[in-house]
């Protein structure tokens, strides 16, 4: 702390004497590798009550700017790396973050209850899964956000299973997430709110995705050439499993919330990687999800084909999306990969 302090005064003198131009003292004052703010704070969030529709709150696991009027963040921001990624199982201990200010409306566990809405995580969970804490900071409600049940365990956990293997084959990533609008359809009818009007059902939800092979300085390494990609889904459950249906620039994100991604990389790069549309993203094995009717029907898929099934943490069978005994806590696996680890498929749904 002291030789921070020290650094900090002598930095203040060296500018009152003009011997530091700003650009030094912008990487003296950087965030660290790993960050979960490296890239900025899009919305200029700020940890005051005084704004409370765009409070910054920062764990050690990720950093949000939370929404007080729609209950639920505007964007969450979090870095995944090989330390990122562990062992531990799914907790599965939603509830309440008591961590906001007095007086301010905690959504519970159970807030979303019979609304035919998710408990979407934004910071997945199995992005953290280093350690129990970890894993455990991923279920608070203020990470929460209505997502339509099809978007996340469908698109949503395709994506995030694409993106956890860049991870394990030699990348680093820096994530944001948010949504935006109001106005969604999950398995019943169409909804602006819920949870007694307290939690807002976002009408679109984006995620963009900064890609770096594994390294240090992280920020300095960001190019025009760097991997950019961003997707924006509306949040329906007629939403395709494809989430390359739904790439986008991040200029498109950034012209429809009023935020700015990427701040803290130089303007002139910016420019460039916000504009492109990814075209490269089916490099590692992209799951095949089957997305049969609620109802419990099922569609016939090859036995050539890997696709994904869901787990849940407890149970040893393996189940299609949409089968009447998979339970929305499930966890998106390859079918080989599932057959490997001793699951077997439930006798239902078959698949
Ligand atoms: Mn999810
Ligand atoms: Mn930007």
């Amino acid at each position: 702390m002291r030789r921070t302090r020290l650094l900090k005064v002598l930095v203040a003198i060296l500018l009152v004497a003009g011997l530091l131009v700003p650009s030094t003292v912008i990487a003296l004052t950087s965030p660290a590798d790993g960050n979960n703010l490296l890239l900025g704070n899009p919305s200029k969030a700020v940890h005051s009550t005084a704004s409370p529709n765009n409070y910054l709150m920062t764990t050690s696991n990720y950093t949000l700017s939370y929404n007080k009027s729609r209950g639920e963040p505007n964007w969450v921001s979090w870095y995944v790396g090989s330390s990122s990624l562990g062992s531990v199982d799914r907790l599965n201990n939603f509830r309440a973050d008591s961590t906001l200010p007095a007086g301010w409306y905690e959504v519970q566990a159970n807030g979303y209850s019979g609304s035919g809405f998710d408990r979407g995580h934004n910071c997945p969970s199995a992005d953290r899964t280093s350690s129990v804490a970890a894993n455990s900071s991923t279920f608070l409600m203020t990470n929460m956000i209505p997502q339509a049940p099809r978007n996340n365990e469908g698109t949503w956990a395709n994506f995030e299973n694409y993106l956890r293997g860049l991870v394990k084959s030699g990348d680093e990533l820096y994530i944001v997430m948010g949504s935006y609008g109001t106005g969604g359809t999950g398995s019943k009818t169409c909804q602006t709110t819920i949870d007694g009007g307290h939690v807002a059902v976002p009408a679109h939800i984006w995620k963009v995705a900064v890609v770096l092979s594994n390294g240090t300085k992280d920020l300095s390494r960001i190019t025009t050439k760097t991997r950019v990609i961003a997707i924006n889904t509306p949040n329906i459950n007629t939403v395709s499993s494809k989430w390359q249906t739904y790439l986008t620039s991040v200029d498109a994100i950034e012209k429809a919330t009023g935020e700015d991604l990427l701040s803290n990389v130089p303007a002139a790069i910016q420019k460039v990687i916000e504009a492109k549309v990814d075209s490269n993203p089916a490099t590692s094995p992209v799951p095949i999800v089957v997305v049969p009717p609620v109802s419990g029907k099922t569609t016939f898929q090859p036995a050539t084909k890997d696709y994904t099934v869901y787990v849940t943490a407890t149970g040893k069978t393996y189940h299609r999306l949409g089968c009447q005994y998979l339970s929305k806590s499930c966890i998106p696996i390859l079918r080989s990969k599932a057959i490997a680890e001793g699951y077997t498929p439930c006798s239902v749904c078959n698949p």
